[in-house]
């Protein structure tokens, strides 16, 4: 599942390359539940002849700003990409929004197991209202050990958990959680108001470590879903340290690493590193 590093990596890829453009045509929307807030009629009516203005990102939602104050944001979800082909290019399975832009190249959503997720907002308005109700501080842009410790404190949930919130902190997926974790030493079962403020601080630091060098590596292509916009896969599942490696050695420690279930989701730790 792309995260924020993939989505960021997404963002920085496209920001060169579409800014400026003109949207000719929009089409192939060929899965209406990918638009819970629009149709592809309402896209056709509002797109064509909107110049793009700006890519950014907030938590694991890519947003794309058109001309008057328009806003197309994407949630990849399981197995979304966005992809940015030539116009040349031959069609792709799963794709289920086509935007062709003046330059003739064409940025396509493409996603097999359809849970991602296209929005239209009218207004940045509208869009920050959608994203207020959803997304607490970004895990890149806004956190610190001062906006984590607030965060964290009186919470009794396990610190995993409330990793994964993306109300309580917006961009961290499974990877990227037990990656933090891992490189914090804390326990994934921890709870909020049992850790330290040095264990805190460390927290903060190694989540803000993690996120950007999965950045650096242009994301993390575990299960060899996420691709960058030119369909390449990232180059971070080469250096992870927990995630997807059970009872393989701990790269600080040598011990194995252990696998256990929180909830319906696995969590990577290493038992000597990460104390309960
Ligand atoms: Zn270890």
């Amino acid at each position: 599942m792309p995260e924020l590093p993939e989505v960021e990596t997404t963002a920085r890829g496209l920001r060169p390359r579409i800014i400026g453009l003109r949207v000719v045509r929009v089409g192939g929307v060929d899965w209406t539940r990918m638009l819970p807030n629009s149709t592809e009629a309402e896209l056709q009516a509002v797109l064509p002849g909107l110049t793009v203005k700006l890519v950014d990102r907030r938590g694991k939602y890519l947003l794309i700003e058109f001309e008057q104050d328009q806003w197309l944001v994407i949630h990849r979800k399981m197995s979304g990409n966005v992809l940015l082909r030539p116009g040349n290019a031959l069609p792709e399975a799963h794709t289920h929004l086509e935007i062709e832009l003046d330059d003739g190249a064409l940025l396509r959503f493409v996603d097999p197991r359809k849970f991602g997720r296209v929005y239209l907002f009218r207004s940045s308005v509208e869009l920050n209202e959608f994203l207020g109700e959803r997304l607490g501080p970004d895990s890149l842009i806004d956190l610190d050990a001062t906006v984590l410790a607030a965060k964290l404190r009186k919470r009794k949930g396990r610190v995993k958990s409330l990793l994964l919130d993306q109300a309580f902190l917006a961009g961290i997926g499974n990877l990227y959680a037990d990656e933090a974790l891992w490189e914090a030493r804390v326990h994934p079962l921890r709870t909020a108001d049992s850790l330290t403020r040095v264990e805190i601080r460390r927290l903060a630091a190694a989540i803000k470590t993690v996120l950007v060098r999965g950045i650096e590596r242009n994301g993390t292509s575990f299960s060899a879903t996420y691709r960058d916009i030119d369909d390449r896969p990232g180059e971070n599942q080469a250096f992870l340290n927990a995630y997807g490696r059970e009872s393989e050695p701990c790269p600080r420690c040598g011990r194995p690493i252990s696998r256990i279930l929180i909830g319906s989701r696995s969590a990577h730790f290493c038992p000597r590193c990460q104390k309960r």
